[in-house]
């Protein structure tokens, strides 16, 4: 599989194969995806075209092995700190099923967002009680199914409850709840948040509840308590934890049975191998958005931030890719930060109440890759060239400006009807979208090979997010196919997911 001959006028260099994947693509100041065996492998396999060429292109390829090793490292950190606790995977980061099964091996838990996923996921006969229902909108059909099997339902606001309350009524059940905190104060300051209640309202609101209709309670377990914050801060992680412990000492004095915090997600991850290339790019992006260097984006497009009389304005609108801390080690620290009279874990310990939390991206890292076919070449009067995928960017893109890891470019083991274009080259990736803004890279790239036509490109490392959250089926183009590689056996098959 991992050999090729081709040696005519139009085909690719015959180092091909056995070079390194990174070296036919770089952006123009690298920055260098970390590597994962099972993707390098495949790419540089004749796996992986014969693939494309069956399904299509754009073809999103997972591995869930990384998924496994990913979940494994966070309760291998919990066990060492000594604290009862569980993951909830947050499935929406991917709709792949094969993840869900995973997470079903593993004995972990997931965090639903919508009544179809639930309904996936307990048809994968994941038991009610390893599943939270965070919906952000919950109607009433979903509270139902979540009352009837079982799942816990995180409840965001007054409304939630109250219906929450008279289904449960209706069909004679307890509904297992969490309720959704925010507002948490953090450096003097109140955090913003559109989910949750108050975190200083929710004591006066049950104390309402409880002197004012003792009967709607009685159809609530208020097992747990749940917090989600926008972006990647530890520090306002410790704060809301820090505010919660005493509030679930509050909660159980007056018999609510909570058993569980749950820290939601936004566990930091990496994309990238270098923090020099990270900053360096940035450094130089500054510069060129103020005239001081040639540009590296698009039209000089500012990912965020906006020249304004001789300044930037604005913060860069990107994740961000490179992280010191992450992961398994980023949840250490918070397991390890001063607490009371010890740490978070022995404050966790002392109450006796376990810790969950919901990840979705961090777990997804390493787990799969979007690889699509280049269709054709187009030099710009600028002398930048155009390099047309049959992919549109909603199939590999987040609320992030751009995607800011370099792709790999894999030559073509075909030979094509056109020659390739002179190497050294630099351009953008755009998609098939009919817009002006329809790139799939803002950041420009040099092709020190050339580019041919049959040509795959590779988006490393998309499995969290990237692939799916934002896929749309404009011009009627279908989505994506995804399919599950297994690195052992070189197969791929199509995950059971259908939309
Ligand atoms: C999206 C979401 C998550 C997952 O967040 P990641 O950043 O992917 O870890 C977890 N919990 C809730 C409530 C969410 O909305």
């Amino acid at each position: 599989m991992k050999t090729a001959e081709h040696e005519t006028e139009f085909s690719a260099p015959s180092d091909l194969l056995t070079s390194n994947v990174r070296s036919y693509c770089r952006g123009m100041l690298p920055l260098t995806a970390k590597l994962e065996p099972w993707i390098t492998e495949l790419c540089q396999s004749t796996t992986l075209p014969a693939l494309v060429q069956e399904h299509g292109s754009p073809l999103n390829v997972l591995n869930t092995e990384p998924f496994q090793r990913n979940v494994t490292a966070l309760y291998e950190v919990a066990q060492a700190q000594g604290i009862d606790y569980d993951v909830y995977f947050a499935r929406k980061a991917n709709k792949c099923l094969a993840f869900v099964e995973a997470a079903k091996e593993l004995g972990c838990g997931v965090d639903t967002a919508s009544i179809q996923e639930l309904q996936q996921v307990l048809a994968s006969q994941i038991p009610g009680e390893k599943i939270i229902c965070t919906a952000a909108v919950k109607s009433e059909a979903l509270l139902r199914l979540c009352l009837e099997s079982g799942v816990t339902i995180a409840v965001d606001h007054l409304d939630e409850l109250m219906q929450t309350v008279i289904l449960a009524e209706q069909v004679n059940r307890r509904a297992d709840i969490a309720v959704r905190l925010s507002g948490f104060q953090h450096q003097g300051r109140k955090l913003p948040s559109r989910f949750g209640f108050d975190i200083d309202e929710i004591l006066p609101l049950l104390q309402d509840l409880q002197h004012d209709s003792p009967h709607s309670l009685q159809y609530l377990n208020l097992i747990g308590v749940h917090f989600h914050l926008d972006g990647y801060c530890q520090a306002q992680r410790l704060s809301a934890i820090q505010r919660l412990l005493p509030l679930i000492d509050e909660l159980r004095s007056r018999e609510f049975p909570v058993r569980f915090l749950d820290i939601g997600g936004g566990f930091p991850m990496r994309y990238l191998e270098s923090e020099t290339e990270w900053d360096t790019f940035w450094q130089t992006h500054r510069r060129a958005l103020l005239g001081e260097e040639d540009s590296l984006t698009y039209r000089n497009h500012g990912l965020g931030l906006t020249p304004v009389e001789g300044t930037l304005i604005g913060k860069p609108n990107c994740y961000p890719y490179y992280q010191s801390l992450v992961q398994a080690d980023w949840f250490e620290e918070i397991l390890t930060s001063e607490s009371e009279a010890g740490t978070i874990a022995d404050s966790l310990r002392k109450r006796q109440i376990q810790l969950r939390c919901e990840p979705g991206r961090s777990v997804l890292d390493g787990c799969g890759f979007t690889a699509a076919r280049v269709e054709y070449r187009k030099q710009q009067p600028s002398g930048d060239w155009l390099i047309g995928l049959s992919m549109n960017r909603t199939q590999c893109r987040t609320s992030s400006d751009d995607f800011l890891v370099d792709p790999f470019l894999i030559p073509a083991t075909e030979d094509s009807l056109l020659p390739r274009t002179p190497a050294g080259i630099s351009g953008y990736l755009v998609g098939a979208y009919c817009t002006e803004s329809e790139l799939l890279s803002l950041r420009k790239l040099q092709f020190p090979h050339g580019v041919g036509i049959g040509d795959l490109i590779v988006f490393p490392n998309t499995a969290g997010y990237f692939m799916h959250f934002l896929e749309s089926r404009s011009h009627q183009f279908p989505l994506a196919r995804n399919v599950i590689y297994d690195n052992i056996t070189d197969q791929a098959e199509l995950d059971l997911v259908s939309h």
